[in-house]
């Protein structure tokens, strides 16, 4: 039987398969060291689990409005205002099913067939799959040779009349960059005197090291937030280590919200409740969960640093955030499939290759796992290579 066009052109999420693989290889019994995950080990807030179980026995289970519940939603608000120094009001707020539907959402409520939608590279995998799902032009703008984030400059030369919107996500999966004040303050400038939007991926704005903070895009807009041309993404997989739930959510102007909302209604009516439940437990316990998990990163993060500076060809700049690094490993083999493909196959070691994210020669390394699988996946890697 025939396949659409569409199908037939999206590529498979890369960082699922590799997440497949590396389980797959572990249930046939090979000791593998899977480096290329995207999720925290740690087990979720107590609050979650409490409040999943305590609904399920209550027989919450139904469908949810559209958008989520209004206690979620009341509860988003007050998280928007502690984290991002902004009051929205419900009518802001589209709760999803993983941050994943809300850039979705978003990109089928903004972009039409033809439309630019521009990203820094690297970029998160399915930026440019998700782009071309709604009919839209995938721009990605690369970073000057040795740097992990295009200037300022070099994205403004790439938005042109036909762009509809930017995209940034800061700290950055894969580079783990956190993106300057002065670059995302320019973003905001270039966007709102084009009148085009700004979607920011905040996935990760707090898990960041070193005592830096991620700065808000909203706090450099000089609009309100009805006629904002910023959207701002978040979830509960990453900080919480609640990936399982799929929980995401988007703030922006009514307007945006309410288009963002008849195209999830249309797709999958609203998001789980329990799942909803959960996360409402998640974001009303303290905050010692997050910053728990956000120091247990930055020490594994410290230990991969340490780890890969044992390869001596490798180039590597600090993440400040995430839980993935991005070391150029352009001198041992230029080709990132190729040199995956054989560190698997020689090492067991699953990485991911910087292809995937828009800029060979690099391979991502996650280092949200455990400390013994940093240094013998390290270990691993620099032998096979010597
Ligand atoms: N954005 C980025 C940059 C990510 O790494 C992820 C992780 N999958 C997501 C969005 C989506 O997260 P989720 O759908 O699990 O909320
Ligand atoms: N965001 C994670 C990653 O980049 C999870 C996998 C995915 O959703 O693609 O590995």
């Amino acid at each position: 039987m025939h396949l659409s066009q569409l199908a037939m052109s999206i590529g498979q999420s890369a960082t699922l398969k590799l997440n497949e693989l590396a389980g797959n290889l572990k249930a046939a019994g090979k000791p593998v060291i899977h480096l290329g995950g995207g999720e925290p080990e740690e087990m979720i807030p107590s609050g979650a689990r409490e409040e999943a179980e305590k609904n399920l026995s209550a027989g919450f289970v139904r469908y949810t409005p559209t958008t989520g519940t209004a206690e979620l939603k009341k509860e988003l608000c007050l998280y928007t205002k502690k984290h991002y120094g902004l009051e929205p009001e419900p009518k802001n707020i589209v709760v999803s099913s993983g941050a994943k539907q809300a850039i979705y959402n978003f990109l089928m409520a903004v972009i039409n067939p033809g439309d630019h939608v521009v990203f820094p590279a690297p970029y998160w995998v399915s930026y440019p799959e998700m782009v071309k799902m709604v009919y839209g032009m995938p721009v990605a703008v690369p970073p000057r040779p040795g740097e992990l984030v295009p200037t300022a400059e070099d994205m403004e030369a790439r938005i042109t009349s036909n762009t509809r919107a930017v995209l940034l996500n800061s700290p950055n999966n894969p580079s783990g960059q956190l993106y300057s004040a002065e670059f995302i303050r320019e973003m905001v400038e270039i966007c709102e005197y084009r009148n085009i939007y700004l979607l920011m991926d905040d996935i990760y704005n707090r898990l960041v090291f070193d005592g830096a903070k991620a700065p808000s895009a909203f706090s450099f807009s000089t609009r309100g937030l009805e006629d904002s041309v910023i959207v701002s993404i978040n979830g509960v997989s990453k900080t919480y280590s609640m990936t399982g739930f799929r929980i995401g959510w988007s703030v922006g102007s009514e307007a945006v919200s309410k288009a963002m909302a008849k195209v999830q209604a249309q797709v999958t009516s609203c998001p789980s409740a329990l799942s909803q439940k959960a996360a409402l437990g998640a974001l009303r316990g303290t905050d010692d969960f997050v910053e728990t998990l956000r120091s247990g990163l930055e020490k594994k993060r410290d230990t991969m640093l340490t780890e890969l500076a044992k390869l001596k060809k490798v180039k590597l700049r600090k993440p400040q955030g995430t839980f993935y690094c991005f070391p150029d490993f352009s001198a041992y083999d230029s080709d990132s499939a190729r040199l995956a493909a054989m560190l698997l196959e020689k090492a067991l070691v699953v990485a991911v290759p910087g292809k995937e994210f828009g800029l060979e020669g690099h391979l991502r390394l996650s280092y949200c796992g455990s400390l013994t699988d940093i240094i013998e996946g390290v270990e691993r890697i620099r032998k096979a290579l010597e």
